[in-house]
């Protein structure tokens, strides 16, 4: 730990062009020194830019089979060094161990499961009837593709961009967030060490707007995946040309509904793990909860002691269920809209700063829930990205998933019933790009397709799955007579 670590370009590591580097720390102990890191800005971007470019041609013409021989041994060598690499995750941004080492073993499954499907991502062929021509489709690779990518899952969220874009024949500039650059930085060794090519991936941190301008402007940026929040990714959108392609992964405002026939001690466990784990801070984190009247004091009773129960603290010690905040910021933001829903419901429990000694160097809030809040409220509207459930009462299932749909988002969604009819209907209903019966609104599989709707998402690409392939790809049809 606290060693400086350098940027990856044209497969040298090297410091930024200012020779500035800027510090990441661990939010549970703000004492502890996770590393230097380069602070890159413009001019390292566009060094990244061009030996991407450079090394587009010998890479797009690389057999697809040895393309998935390098995503293969990078998944050996996460696998090798997880204990590692899922320590320095806790300590660069603070999910408990457990979640770490999941995201370490769920990375290297995505650089295999697309190892497998690239090989056989192709083109289809048509009838014809001139019976000397040939007519299909080829899908080609679109040049150098940019990776930009939160804290949140520093590791599953740039391997299911950078995965897919490799396999494909692209090249890639990846900039990973200032908040978990390490766990970016061994992704990118990962792949070193699985025998990529100089200048495949390059690896670049530093100042988010100025590398981020550098490449939406560079015109050999033929693609920009973007996974964060909706503001910036609005702010890339309108700063690419109209020939870049965009995908984008933004927010979330995730609704549970619990009908009046839900299994309670289920829902209420769905509301904790899908609104709580990662401290709330999941795109896909459960963050109201619209509750049927019948049913809301005794699920509220449910709710309240199983919150009550929950340990928090450094995610590397045993048996804490909710490590700190990521970053100050984050922190600030939460204790303003914990004021802020003060004023707008009733605060159930929680909400406080933790200060005792065993958090009083960390970013530690106790998880709020609040009742009696109106759709409309700003927490009921607003993504917080925190510990903080907004508890919202209706009286119909019509009137539930009017208001579930009542917001700009639309990432994830889910209900706790065992009636069918509610099933079917919500499935109908929601608009939402991932839909949930009976399971938290936080999770998804490498093999199915990720992505929101409205205001979660930009152009609508999917991640994840054999679909994620296709933003990496464009396609050329082909008449050929023989
Ligand atoms: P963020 O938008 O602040 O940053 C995301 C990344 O973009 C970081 O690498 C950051 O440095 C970079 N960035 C910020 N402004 C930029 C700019 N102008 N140009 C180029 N790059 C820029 O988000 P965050 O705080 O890292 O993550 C939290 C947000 O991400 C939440 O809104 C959450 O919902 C969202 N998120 C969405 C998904 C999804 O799949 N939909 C998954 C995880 C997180």
């Amino acid at each position: 730990m606290s060693e400086t670590y350098r940027n990856l370009v044209g497969g040298e590591w090297v410091a930024a062009a200012s020779g500035q580097t800027f510090e990441s720390r661990n939010p549970a102990d703000r004492r502890e020194l996770v590393g230097r890191f380069a602070a890159g800005g413009a001019e390292d971007a566009r060094a990244a830019v061009a030996a991407a470019a450079k090394a587009f041609p010998a890479w797009r013409a690389m057999a697809p089979g040895k393309r998935a021989q390098v995503l293969n041994k990078a998944a050996a060598y996460l696998e090798q060094n997880a204990a590692q690499f899922a320590c320095e995750l806790t300590q660069e941004m603070g999910k408990p161990l457990a979640l770490a080492q999941d995201e370490i073993a769920r990375t290297a499954q995505t650089l295999r499961f697309y190892a497998v499907e690239g090989q056989t991502y192709s083109g289809e062929t048509f009838p014809c009837d001139d019976p000397d021509m040939v007519v299909y489709t080829q899908r080609e690779p679109l040049g150098v593709v940019a990776v930009i990518a939160p804290w949140n899952f520093p590791a599953s969220i740039p391997a299911r961009k950078i995965a897919p874009a490799l396999i494909t024949g692209n090249t890639v500039v990846f900039k990973p967030s200032s908040d978990a650059p390490l766990t970016g930085l061994r992704l990118a060794e990962a792949l070193v060490a699985g025998g990529l090519p100089p200048g495949v991936l390059n690896f670049v941190t530093g100042r988010a707007s100025e590398i981020g301008a550098a490449l939406t402007g560079a015109p050999e940026v033929k693609a920009v995946t973007f996974t964060g929040s909706t503001a910036a990714g609005e702010q890339i959108h309108r700063s690419v040309a109209m020939t870049t392609r965009t995908q984008m992964e933004l927010g979330g405002k995730n609704p549970l509904i619990v009908m009046e026939d839900a299994d309670l001690d289920a829902a209420a466990d769905l509301a904790v793990k899908g609104g709580l784990s990662l401290t709330g801070q999941a795109c896909t984190g459960t963050s109201r909860v619209l509750v049927m009247q019948p049913v809301r004091e005794a699920f509220l009773a449910k709710l309240l002691a199983r919150v009550q129960a929950l340990k928090i603290g450094n995610g590397l010690e045993p048996g804490i269920d909710l490590g700190p905040l990521a970053t100050a910021k984050q922190f600030e933001t939460v204790l303003s809209y914990i004021e802020i829903g003060k004023t707008e419901g009733k605060l159930l429990c929680g909400g406080r700063a933790l200060t005792g000694p065993a958090h009083e160097h960390g970013w530690f809030v106790e998880p709020a829930v609040f009742t009696d809040v109106s759709p409309q409220a700003r927490i009921a509207q607003e993504e917080i990205f925190g510990p903080v459930l907004a508890v919202i009462t209706v009286d119909s299932y019509q009137q539930a998933i009017a208001i579930a749909n009542d917001t700009p988002y639309g990432l994830s969604a889910a209900i706790a019933t065992r009636n069918p009819r509610y099933v079917h209907e919500f499935c109908r209903d929601i608009q939402s790009g991932t839909v949930k019966v009976n399971r938290t609104t936080t999770g998804n599989l490498t093999n199915a397709p990720f992505g929101g709707y409205k205001a979660s998402t930009g152009s609508g690409f999917r991640e994840s799955g054999r679909v994620g392939l296709e933003f990496f790809t464009q396609t050329k049809t082909v008449y050929r007579a023989v």
